[in-house]
């Protein structure tokens, strides 16, 4: 046996060499080819079972007393015993037991270095610790081959003589190396195997998360977010998921969704001032992967360092998230207790659920703001409204006083004659005195009702859809028309075509809207008449198809002028002295808001022609 230390150099450093003429283990070739047929057709699942199989049949080639494969411990200081099998009538070890005592053996194997001898006494001084271990556990001689597994060393495979010394021939290294090579690739294979099931199962449950927050109503999206998060962090064995928001004005950082496992405390708004460096990585559009504070201090640079201790992490993988391609935010999974390593592959799909998060949360977002603007929208009509009914009110002061004095000149009378047929005293005809009475009563109750629909009209008020029929409303609205004082001279013709379906509306503002269109009507005759024209005046109440019921009123006024049309509709748009122009931008606001459509044009023969429609309440209520 050569001195140790050569041939630990001899080991580590020597490129595989073509195994030598070897004859005295005459069942080895063939033992190899049958293993490697076996393991390369394994699923994952089966391949640790292959293995523990294959190790008996080792043993008996290379006629060696126990073959082991041993795992590297995460923390690098131990193994763990995965696989075992030792020649029957020798002590065994347990399967799955974590192996300490053999420091210096587990620094070489973590350099890619074999430790080779046959007698624990070849070990250098500094070995004396893994030398008593060996003394202890009975092990003669060993060769220990590390096992490399996609570049990265995963553990060692041991070959051991327990109770007989055994040299160990450059012949029979070679063979010894090559199993070990086999068994890492099988091991790579089965690892590549089994991310790639990951990644699929990751990709599913991304499909799974995106396809639930694509048909929600804006109110369910935040609880499928917290969803979406938790599912990703448990998939990841991250013990929080965060969703973060640069803050306007300022270069912070503040926490939005959230996931956290237990124990794990909330995160806190990230001062951008304190985190210069992480900012700007996030901002640029990069990711910041940090594995963790025991990687060696080159990697994990102070920065990083600042970063964890400001989250309160221990591992952290963060991603800049982009609406439209700009950075509004980052998502992030983060360990507060055990270290971990975030892979690359990760981070795509990492980074596309946080993109599905951010534009479903941007999406709820444009919909508030909407509901927010229609709202408003809303309220500004109703304010227009008022005004305009006010204006309307002013405007008909004269039909008010007329239609309020008409029945107090009525009672008055009433009252005068009933007094005069009470002073003939027992002579007075009594049933002439309850008539003169019953007409007082109606006549004030007339009178009431003028003063009803008048604060009702001035009243402001919320809009109140509810199923109406829309003749009465064209009657109510003639009414209120002629109280303006408007319609005195002027021949109307009203054509309602039967059995037409009720309509959803709101019955004070579509009764403005038909004021306003005859008062229009009203005035372009007026204008007209001067140069003689009749006043006449057509509304016609019709259904449109099954959907829909249109109102139409014509009339024999001035018409439009040159281009007015195009216009008439415009806020403010007016061509008469005293006009407001409101009144048909308003039109078009409430008949919109209705889901109906108001139009105007020319009338054939001179006037004008307004025409809206409504739909109709079964339409409305599928
Ligand atoms: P206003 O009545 O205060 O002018 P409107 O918005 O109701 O405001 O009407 C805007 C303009 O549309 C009117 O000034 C007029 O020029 C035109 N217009 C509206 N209705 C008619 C109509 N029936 N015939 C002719 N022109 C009309």
């Amino acid at each position: 046996m050569n001195d140790f230390s050569e041939t630990i150099s001899l080991q580590s450093d020597a490129a595989p060499t073509a195994p030598a003429p070897f004859d005295d283990l005459p069942g080895f070739d063939s033992m190899l080819a049958r293993l490697s047929a076996r393991l390369i057709t394994l699923r994952p699942a089966e391949v640790d079972a292959a293995i523990a199989a294959g190790l008996g049949s080792i043993v008996e080639a290379l006629d060696v007393d126990r073959c082991a494969l041993l795992r590297l411990d995460p923390d690098g200081r131990s193994f763990t015993r995965v696989g075992i099998f030792t020649r029957a009538g020798l002590r065994t070890s347990p399967l799955h037991e974590r192996v300490f005592g053999y420091p210096w053996c587990i620094e070489r194997i973590n350099r890619g270095q074999s430790v080779i001898f046959s007698t624990a006494d070849e070990l250098p001084p500094e070995a004396h610790v893994d030398k008593a271990s060996f003394n202890k556990a009975g092990s003669q001689s060993m060769a220990s081959i590390p096992l490399v597994v996609a570049g990265e060393i995963y553990g060692t495979l041991n070959f051991l003589s327990l109770d007989r010394r055994r040299e160990w021939s450059e012949a029979l290294l070679s063979r010894v190396r090559l199993v070990a090579e086999i068994l890492g690739n099988t091991i790579a294979r089965k690892h590549v195997q089994e991310e790639n099931q990951r990644l699929l199962a990751f990709e599913q449950m991304l499909v799974e998360v995106a396809a639930s927050l694509i048909s929600l109503a804006p109110g369910d999206v935040d609880s499928a977010v917290s969803n979406g998060l938790q599912r990703m962090a448990e998939f990841l064995h991250a013990e929080r998921a965060t969703l973060w928001a640069f803050d306007r004005g300022s270069d912070d950082l503040l926490p939005g969704h959230c996931w956290r496992s237990a124990n794990a405390p909330e995160p806190a708004r990230v001062r951008g001032r304190d985190l210069p460096s992480f900012m700007a990585r996030l901002k640029s559009g990069w990711v910041v992967r940090i594995d963790g504070p025991e990687e060696s201090s080159a990697a994990v640079v102070s920065h990083d360092r600042d970063t964890l201790r400001a989250l309160g992490s221990v591992s952290l993988l963060a991603l800049p998230l982009k609406v439209s391609g700009v950075v509004v935010g980052a998502i992030s999974l983060d360990t507060v207790h055990t270290r971990r390593a975030w892979p690359e592959a990760l981070e795509p799909r990492v980074r596309l659920l946080g993109e599905v998060f951010a534009t479903a949360l941007a999406r709820q977002q444009a919909e508030r703001s909407m509901r927010e603007a229609q709202a408003e929208a809303a309220q500004h009509r109703e304010r227009l409204a008022h005004i305009a009914r006010v204006h309307t009110v002013g405007e008909m002061s004269a039909g008010i006083t007329h239609e309020v004095s008409q029945p107090l000149v009525a009672i008055e009378n009433y009252a005068l004659a009933a007094r005069r047929h009470a002073a003939a005293g027992p002579a007075a005809n009594h049933a002439k005195l309850c008539e003169l009475l019953d007409k007082i009563a109606a006549q004030s109750s007339r009178a009431g009702a003028v003063m009803r629909k008048l604060r009702t009209m001035v009243k402001r008020h919320e809009l109140e859809m509810k199923r109406v029929r829309i003749d009465q409303i064209v009657e109510e609205s003639l009414r209120f028309a002629r109280m303006e004082g408007h319609l005195h001279d002027v021949a109307i013709t009203l054509r309602v075509a039967p059995g037409l379906p009720e309509v959803i509306a709101d019955d004070i503002q579509i009764q403005q809207v038909i004021v306003n269109l005859v008062r229009n009507a009203s005035d372009a005759m007026s204008e007209a008449a001067n140069a003689g024209a009749s006043k006449d005046l057509v509304i016609e109440v019709g259904a449109l198809g099954e959907a829909q019921v249109f109102v139409r009123i014509e009339d024999t006024g001035v018409g439009f002028g040159e281009g007015a049309l195009e216009r008439i509709f415009e806020a403010f748009f007016t061509t008469k002295s005293a006009g407001l122009g409101i009144g048909l931008s308003l039109c078009r606001a409430i008949v919109e808001a209705h889901g109906g459509r108001v139009d105007g044009r020319a009338r054939p023969g001179g006037g004008a022609i307004f025409e809206f429609t409504l739909p109709i309440a079964e339409e409305i209520d599928q």
